[in-house]
């Protein structure tokens, strides 16, 4: 059964969270604070998160930070607040997907699905080896010469992309769809942010990329051996 940790200060939207999704079948958490979210993810394991941005005790964007340093549970964010900061500041906190208030549960339940087929494990696929790192998709994991390398899920969805599609131009577009759904297809500073954290991780010179390349205007390259 998939677990759900809701985090929602405002009752009615609760509970409104807590029906829709219980009668999908999913087993559901609710609170109504950033202390109590920590506490629920810790001791109930949840499979994935959402989680309101202007919570009563603590800000949304720390709940973020402290769930990241020890679990890749993936993160939907809600919130009344529709900047592109915020936005991009929930994902370089370590969200997965965001959904603006207010939203239909039609939406939130398709993101969330999305989401949550994003992080099922598969099989039956192989190790990419460069000079400088390796990608095992079989074990989910990215090691370098100073061991296993920590990306946050959506790096992680994103790397698996691009080494799967091996020196081959993948556009803006296609990358957010695969990534993040078939509804995105514009939002190319969620993968700016994204990418610029996985050269800061597996790329020997960021700054320089010789493995994650940009096509300017266009898309990402996954250059696995030599350069151009
Ligand atoms: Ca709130």
């Amino acid at each position: 059964m998939t677990r759900i940790l809701c985090v929602e200060d405002e009752p009615s939207l609760r509970r409104t969270l807590g029906a829709n999704l219980k009668a999908r079948g999913y087993e559901v958490d609710l609170v109504a604070d950033g202390t109590q979210a920590l506490a629920s993810a810790s001791t109930q394991r949840p499979d994935l998160i959402i989680l309101d941005l202007g919570l009563p005790d603590m800000s949304g964007l720390d709940v973020i930070e402290s769930l990241r340093h020890w679990t890749a549970t993936p993160i939907i964010v809600l919130s009344a607040r529709d900047t592109e900061l915020d936005k991009v500041a929930a994902l370089d906190a370590g969200a997965d997907d965001y959904v603006t208030k207010p939203f239909g549960m039609g939406e939130l339940l398709a993101r969330l699905r999305a989401t949550l087929r994003r992080h099922a494990p598969s099989s039956e696929d192989p190790v990419i080896v460069t000079e400088h790192f390796t990608v095992d998709l079989v074990a989910s994991r990215a090691t370098n010469s100073d061991g296993e390398v920590k990306l946050t899920p959506t790096e992680w969805s994103l790397v698996e992309y691009l080494v799967r599609n091996p020196d081959r131009l993948v556009t803006s577009r296609e990358i957010l769809q695969a990534v993040w759904g078939p509804q995105y297809g514009t939002e190319t500073n969620y993968l700016r942010v994204h990418l610029t954290h996985i050269r800061r991780k597996l790329e020997p010179i960021p700054a320089q990329p010789r493995y994650f390349r940009t096509e300017v205007g266009m898309g990402y390259r996954f250059t696995p051996s030599q350069g151009r």
